[in-house]
């Protein structure tokens, strides 16, 4: 099997259009419609196998992770999502990886309906290249700096699970069977936070997903919007599985530093948390208050009680080893 059989097989698919694609797989170029009023946006995120997912990863998780990655950057924009284009390097055709990765793929794109309009597949180590595109309405787009200082901050669910499931993965913690289950689910199976990006475009000052951990990427946002941050770590939100697999200090490292969540991270002016909660709440959608921002630019300030916390671990970085 070839290239064009590739792409005609997995991917060509005749399944129920989107209105707004005019052209979709097989030309030169995907053709689609803006409706007026609304803009653009735009996000690619790459994976590759053995750095941001185990070599032995199921094909189904791989799909699924590398399409919910980045519909969660259109969540953190406030954004709907419309369009997907996939760019995807194979060692070889295997025809069963293909077939699990690519109905795992159209069951999350056809749930968050986003449409996979083109893409480009070629011989190489296992990536997945993935950009989607969505709608948010003119002016609505929530950016990482519009926060001031006396916002509150708030995080959507709970934290660390993820960091825990790839330890748990990596062999270097144990769980329960249904520990071990959720918390290797949280982290193949992100879950983006659509429904909370859109609710907040009416309230939110600054948001961002968590993919890095969350001290790294509140610390975009202070940087960002020139403010600081005040957190309250007893306030961090844990999973009962994270709890039942470490202690509460492990918990809070987690929480704090380890990457994969794909939470949403949002500040809001305190006046507004009354309209926020509701908007949330109608969208079924938890978060959690953990802290406030300061004035004194860029300093993230960690607390426990009223005593600083020592936080140890290291949020992800590339290029950093
Ligand atoms: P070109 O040579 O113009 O780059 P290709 O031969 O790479 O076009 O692709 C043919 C068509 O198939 C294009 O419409 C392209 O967008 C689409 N396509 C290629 N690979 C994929 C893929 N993995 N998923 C979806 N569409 C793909
Ligand atoms: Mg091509």
């Amino acid at each position: 099997m070839k290239e064009f059989d590739i792409i005609e097989r997995f991917f060509k698919q005749e399944r129920e259009s989107r209105k707004d694609v005019l052209q979709g797989i097989g030309d030169d170029c995907a053709i689609t419609r803006v409706p007026e009023g609304l803009n653009l946006a735009i996000t690619t995120d790459t994976l590759i196998s053995g750095v941001h997912f185990p070599v032995d990863t199921p094909p189904e998780a791989i799909a699924h992770k590398a399409l919910a990655v980045n519909l969660s950057d259109l969540a953190a924009m406030g954004a709907e999502p419309a369009w997907f284009s996939l760019s995807l390097s194979l060692p070889e055709v295997d025809e069963n990886w293909l077939e699990a990765f690519s109905q795992s793929l159209f069951e999350v794109s056809e749930y968050y309906s986003i449409q996979l309009i083109g893409g480009d597949t070629v011989q190489g180590p296992l990536a997945i290249t993935i950009t989607a595109q969505g709608f948010v309405p003119n002016e609505k787009a929530l950016v990482r700096s519009g926060a001031k200082p006396g916002d509150l901050v708030y995080v959507t669910g709970t934290l660390g699970d993820a960091g825990a499931g790839l330890d748990i993965k990596l062999g270097k913690l144990t769980s329960s069977e249904h520990g071990a289950n959720f918390l290797l689910n949280r982290l193949n199976y992100p879950a983006p936070r659509l429904l909370a990006g859109t609710a907040l475009r009416r309230t939110a000052s600054a948001c961002i997903d968590i993919s890095d951990g969350l001290i790294q990427d509140l610390q975009h946002i202070l940087n960002a919007s020139e403010c600081g941050a005040k957190i309250q770590v007893k306030n961090l939100p844990l999973s009962v599985a994270l709890k039942e697999t470490v202690d509460l200090e492990q918990a809070y490292q987690y929480a704090l530093s380890s990457g994969d969540d794909y939470e949403l991270l949002f500040t809001v002016n305190e006046e507004q948390k009354g309209i926020l909660e509701t908007s949330l709440a109608n969208a079924n959608m938890k978060a959690t208050c953990i802290g406030q921002l300061t004035g004194v630019k860029r300093k993230l300030e960690l607390v426990f009680d009223d005593e600083p916390y020592q936080q140890q671990g290291a949020c992800f970085e590339h290029f950093s080893a």
